[in-house]
């Protein structure tokens, strides 16, 4: 099948936002998330469903088919495998990723993709914790919270960031904190939600944004 670069990011999108709310896609938040005007998401979108990639209705917003679905699956499986790949095997560091794999994504071999996953031994997330879809276009949802809702004395490994904002992933180098590594909650400030986390021997203050930007899964 072949598809334009706007088509496949329209469609990376759908599938993104859709993913975090459950629900199908308005216009408007499309619009936003393609840095363009609602009536050129619009247009793609009449587009994209005449080619049955989406389903369309007006004021319901936008769903992918299954046809879309597995294109959508597709581009995020590459996506986040040369993210994986940057890290671990060029020395990239998480911050840097996502633009370079942006470009990369699009390129079209499924060998290349199927080798690069073998290479690096079939990771099932990449490197800000985010889920790498199969090549069926199936992820296997693992349970996820902010670092936040944990109570004093309970601990979790960190499996993810919300935010992937250069600033905060560079702020989390600081402090060294990093997927797979354990954290205990030592003290909860009930005055500003800040939190007294102890993770590789040393306890750190962590503001409420931080925490609440770190997703663990409970130990
Ligand atoms: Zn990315």
């Amino acid at each position: 099948m072949l598809m334009t670069l706007s088509e496949e990011n329209y469609l990376k999108a759908i599938y993104n936002i859709s993913t975090k709310t459950g629900e199908a896609v308005s216009t408007n938040l499309l619009a936003e998330a393609m840095e363009t005007k609602a009536s050129s998401a619009t247009d793609m979108i009449k587009k994209l469903a005449e080619k049955d990639f989406v389903n369309y209705k007006k004021y319901q917003g936008v769903k992918l088919t299954k046809e879309g679905h597995l294109i959508a699956a597709s581009i995020v499986r590459k996506h986040r495998l040369w993210e994986v790949f940057l890290v671990e095997k060029l020395n990239f560091s998480w911050d840097e990723v996502h633009e370079v794999a942006e470009q990369l994504e699009h390129i079209k071999s499924d060998k290349l993709i199927e080798e690069l996953d073998a290479l690096l031994d079939f990771p099932r997330v990449d490197p800000h914790g985010d889920p790498i879809p199969n090549k069926y276009g199936e992820i296997q949802a693992k349970k996820k919270v902010p670092l936040s809702s944990l109570k004093v004395g309970e601990k979790g490994v960190c499996v993810g960031v919300k935010s992937t904002a250069k600033e905060f992933l560079q702020y989390l180098d600081k402090i060294e904190i990093s997927l797979g590594i354990e954290l205990e909650i030592i003290e909860k400030e009930a005055f500003d939600g800040s939190v007294i986390v102890l993770y590789k021997d040393q306890q750190k203050n962590i503001s409420a944004m931080a925490a609440a930007n770190l997703y663990v899964r409970k130990t």
